[in-house]
């Protein structure tokens, strides 16, 4: 036995460039995923379960032949793996420059026991750097897209020209160890559910997703940022089931891709604003007002929508992306918190919190990253929560202590009554007053230049 997949973001057997290359093998392989003591530390609870529900089904898929090893992968991992004969590791790429760094440390440590790595595959359409824009500068080492519209255009006709890798029909694994057991019983994770949570999209949502994706309180969006973020259900595979009609899907997955484009050739946008204008902007950290924080993240502003939007957050460790808008501008503009406090939480508390996607995201609403919504545009809680929850429903799942209150009335409580008395409370701030503070606050950051 000589080659090992390492598994990581890619928990599935269908579609996958690594299982379709160890079925070539007329030798047995093994196929493992390692539980190291850094990815122990960070898994959040909700994620953690996940995790172990992917991997129980992985397991049984496999037949009980997937190995689980919670090692060193430094120290331990290489002289364990070579002390099997192994010389070949197949795993696939990673974009955040977190797990980068680490890989590529676990990679140095394998090649000084004679063991290659060899990359195979991206969770994305498209490899993070494929795309180039054409008016690049001979000496520029970044030739990725800034803007999305061009990105989408370059991407689109490649992207629909991906097929999906076929899935074994059988495989010669052998199970080396078991260091910990995963655990069946929990629901939510898994490719199952993944290709489950595919076919109820196809059949009973896609229809609907163009005109109904951005109304919170209809669940008409596909629900898979989990999967994907967890690899049980490759990209690839959703483009197979879905149609040329469904062109607002696919410039979403498109965003996607953009944003792993862009957080691997610039991996600094994790924690700088990639706008180098806007680096200067005093922002209130968590310490300069605790309470204020914890309105934000507790669902108790005053703001209807801001409130339902982070309860929802913290009940399901989901948000719809409309509201995700919403409470981030809220963070940022209205609150004038450092958009990083905002993206960390939301990493706490997401099931499909993703580096890339996250961390662009935040960028976008604060104005500061590649194609950003731009600065001066703040965005009014109340008027889009009766654009995008017109009549309330949305707000009245999550606040139950507003459920009396008529659609008129629901969106700004405080303007018709004293919403103490329904145990609900009055807004922290003046939406009207922040707005003119978050300006000023950009304007003499660009000043300053
Ligand atoms: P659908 O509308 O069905 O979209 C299908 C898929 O397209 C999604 O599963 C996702 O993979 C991708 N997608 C859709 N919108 C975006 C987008 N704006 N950016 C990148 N990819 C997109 N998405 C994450 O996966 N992880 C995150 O940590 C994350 N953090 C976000 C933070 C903020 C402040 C904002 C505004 C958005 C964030 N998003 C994030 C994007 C988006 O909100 C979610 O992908 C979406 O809500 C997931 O629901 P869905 O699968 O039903 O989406």
């Amino acid at each position: 036995m000589t080659h090992a997949l390492w598994l990581r973001g890619d928990l599935r057997l269908a579609d996958h460039a690594g299982f379709a290359k160890l079925a070539k093998l007329v030798e047995s392989s093994v196929a493992f995923f390692n539980l190291d003591p850094g990815l122990r530390r960070s898994l959040t609870p909700h994620k953690r379960e996940y995790l172990m529900a992917a991997l129980a089904d992985l397991d049984v898929q496999l037949e009980g032949r997937l190995t689980l090893f919670a090692l060193d992968p430094a120290t331990q991992l290489p002289a364990l793996l070579a002390s099997r004969g192994i010389t070949t590791v197949y795993t696939h790429t990673s974009v955040g420059p977190g797990i980068r760094r680490r890989l590529n440390a676990t990679s140095k440590a394998l090649q000084d026991f004679g063991i290659v790595v060899e990359p195979l595959d991206t969770p994305y359409l498209l490899p993070p750097g494929t795309l180039s824009t054409k008016d690049s500068t001979p000496n520029s080492n970044n030739l990725g897209y800034r803007v999305y519209t061009p990105f989408f255009r370059a991407w689109r006709p490649l992207a629909l020209a991906t097929r999906p890798i076929e899935t074994p029909s059988s495989l010669r694994l052998q199970c080396l160890a078991r260091n910990f057991e995963p655990k069946a019983e929990v629901g939510r994770g898994g490719e199952s559910i993944a290709h489950a949570d595919l076919a109820r999209f196809v059949n009973d949502r896609r229809s609907r997703y163009p005109t109904e994706r951005d109304l919170p309180s209809r669940q008409s969006t596909s629900g898979l940022s989990a999967h994907l973020h967890f690899g049980t259900l490759h990209p690839r595979t959703i483009i197979a089931s879905i149609g040329p009609d469904d062109e607002k899907f696919l410039s979403e997955l498109a965003w996607r891709d953009f944003y792993a484009d862009v957080l691997y050739r610039n991996p600094d946008a994790v924690d700088n604003e990639l706008d180098i204008r806007f680096r200067s902007i005093q922002w209130r950290q968590a310490g300069d007002n605790p309470d204020l924080l914890g309105a934000w993240q507790l669902g108790r502003t005053g703001y209807p929508i801001v409130d339902a939007g982070m309860r929802e957050l913290r009940a399901t460790h989901l948000m719809h992306n409309r509201v995700r808008m919403i409470t981030a501008s809220f963070l940022v503009k209205d609150l004038h918190f450092d958009w990083r406090i905002g993206a960390r939480y939301f990493e706490e508390q997401l099931l499909d919190g993703d580096l890339a996607s996250n961390r662009m995201n935040w960028q976008w609403v604060a104005g500061t990253g590649t194609d950003a919504a731009p600065y001066f545009r703040v965005f009014n809680p109340t008027l889009q929560s009766k654009k995008f929850d017109p009549d309330g429903s949305y707000i009245r799942r999550w606040i139950p202590e507003l459920a009396s209150l008529s659609s008129d009335k629901i969106h700004a409580p405080s303007d018709h009554l004293d919403p103490t008395t329904l145990g609900y409370v009055t807004p922290i701030v003046n939406h009207r007053v922040e707005r003119l503070d978050a300006l000023a606050r950009y304007a003499n950051a660009k000043d300053n230049l």
